[in-house]
């Protein structure tokens, strides 16, 4: 309810913020909290990023453009695979990530907010956690996918999946450059520097994705978070 009324009070500011840059005159707005400016992954994180990121949904041309310049500053490789459809599954726009400042045990695909979100996560959260508490990048993240034609709990009817298409990303651990690993199921209620590390990436990506699930929500995410884009910073 309150995220109701927050996108209410959000309209007016937008559409002043709209008019504001539309004035003949120079760049009054910085882009990060212009709305309207393209996207970059490197704009620091505030609480419209997350509405651009899902704007972005219904726009699949800009969303694409916003990734290819992602890849011109190397923060990420990955080649676009249209919209495929899957067994019983449709893609819109869909990429297959390959690297980004980290290795994945497997490319994976994404829808394209998905991998954006993902580069934004990483860039503004995820590395710099592991700058301060390690000293030291993540050079790898292990997963277990992103699309699984399914609906949600694998249960034989009900709610599609984020995962049917490929709109949720399933992290089970980290590695650091020197080989350090955290996990999921070995080391969230770890009391040292590993059980830190997982425990500020999980809280820094729900500033970012539309719902991040983990150990503490239930059994079924106790060796997994689940970064997905629908709703609006849920975090459990
Ligand atoms: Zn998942």
């Amino acid at each position: 309810m309150r995220y109701v009324v927050l996108i209410v009070l959000l309209i007016p500011v937008l559409v002043a913020v709209g008019l504001w840059q539309q004035w003949p005159g120079s760049e009054r707005v910085p882009s990060r909290y212009n709305p309207f400016a393209p996207f970059n992954v490197d704009d620091p994180l505030n609480p419209l990023t997350r509405f651009k990121l899902k704007a972005l949904d219904q726009d699949p041309q800009r969303c694409l453009a916003a990734l290819a310049r992602a890849r011109e500053q190397g923060a990420i490789d990955y080649i676009e695979v249209g919209s495929p459809e899957i067994g019983a599954c449709q893609l819109d726009h869909a990429v297959r990530v390959r690297s980004t400042s980290v290795r994945f045990g497997t490319s994976f695909l994404a829808s394209c907010p998905l991998a954006l979100s993902w580069v934004v996560f990483e860039r503004q959260r995820l590395q710099p956690a592991a700058r301060d508490i390690f000293g030291q990048d993540i050079a790898r993240v292990d997963h277990v996918g992103s699309f699984a034609c399914r609906n949600v709990y694998h249960r034989a009817s009900g709610r599609r999946s984020e995962h049917a298409t490929a709109e949720a990303f399933d992290v089970i651990g980290l590695r650091l450059k020197d080989g350090t690993r955290a996990t999921v199921v070995g080391h969230w209620k770890d009391e040292g520097p590993r059980g830190a590390l997982l425990k500020r990436a999980f809280k820094g990506s729900c500033d970012v994705f539309g719902n991040s699930l983990g150990p503490e929500y239930n059994a079924a995410h106790r060796d997994h978070f689940h970064f997905g884009m629908r709703g609006y910073g849920l975090c459990r």
